[in-house]
């Protein structure tokens, strides 16, 4: 975890420092090594949340956007009394989970039902071949009337299989902890893939700055909800814009009629 109580004050690890977990209130040691991200671990067993990832640099890039108080925070079912650890729960509500590894789409549905209000940031680099892949697939988006939205017929061949079917919103991030320079570089934007509607899959491109602050704002789910049939409606096939056939016919306004046109 990046943050233990240290006299009831949230804190970063930090060199032979104690601490005590927010979450079963056990007392946590500061990790402070060259390898892993400094990070505060309970003495002998694993996490106490069962859920929790090893941290790596991209969870506390992207945690650092958002504010202390947004971050790890402790959320109870009521009923139940089952507690987890949320990397991010913004103050409008909304939990951001961020996840590196692999996770089994049953898992992933259990947490989705917990959190319910939430989106998933998804480190699109951890397997060599997903981005790849993912530009492959990518020229195969479908425009459709909402700038920047698009249909995919085969999310399949785009994204990895666990991510498929979930019923929030998923942001891929094929940019890693990598420093990159030009704003042209597809591993620039974020790619957040929405829950299915009428079994068809949609693709927003997003500017992750603009991600950022929607979520810090609060308008990030107003904005990004499920885009319905309404708002957005498919466009002509694979974005080869079709022409119109010209008007076979026009209206006259003395007979009231529509007149066949003459070829001249
Ligand atoms: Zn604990």
């Amino acid at each position: 975890m990046k943050f233990a109580l240290v006299e009831n004050i949230k804190t970063t690890a930090t060199k032979g420092a104690k601490g005590l977990c927010s979450n079963c209130g056990s007392e946590v040691i500061a990790k402070c090594g060259d390898f892993k991200v400094n990070h505060w671990a309970h003495k002998g067993i694993r996490n106490c949340d069962p859920w929790w990832e090893n941290e790596t640099e991209w969870h506390r890039e992207w945690k650092g956007n958002f504010s202390n108080d947004w971050q790890e925070v402790i959320l109870t079912d009521e009923t139940t009394g089952e507690k987890h650890i949320a990397d991010i729960r913004s103050s409008h509500g909304l939990v951001i989970e961020f996840q590196h590894s692999h996770i089994d789409p049953l898992e992933r549905t259990k947490r989705e039902k917990f959190y319910k209000k939430m989106i998933w940031v998804v480190d699109g680099t951890r397997l060599k071949r997903d981005y790849p892949r993912f530009l492959k697939a990518k020229e195969n988006f479908r425009l459709t009337n909402r700038k920047g939205y698009f249909i995919v017929d085969f999310p399949d061949e785009c994204f990895p299989s666990a991510w498929l079917n979930s019923s929030v919103p998923i942001l891929f991030d094929y940019k890693g902890i990598e420093k990159i320079n030009y704003a042209s570089d597809w591993r620039y934007p974020l790619y957040c893939l929405f829950p299915k509607s009428n079994n068809t899959a949609m693709v927003a491109i997003l500017s992750r700055h603009s991600v950022i602050q929607s979520i810090i704002t609060g308008d990030f789910l107003r904005e990004k909800q499920e885009p319905t049939k309404q708002n957005v409606t498919q466009s002509t096939s694979n974005n080869v814009p079709i022409r119109r056939p010209a008007p076979t016919h026009y209206y006259d306004p003395r007979s009231g009629r529509f007149v066949k046109k003459r070829r001249l």
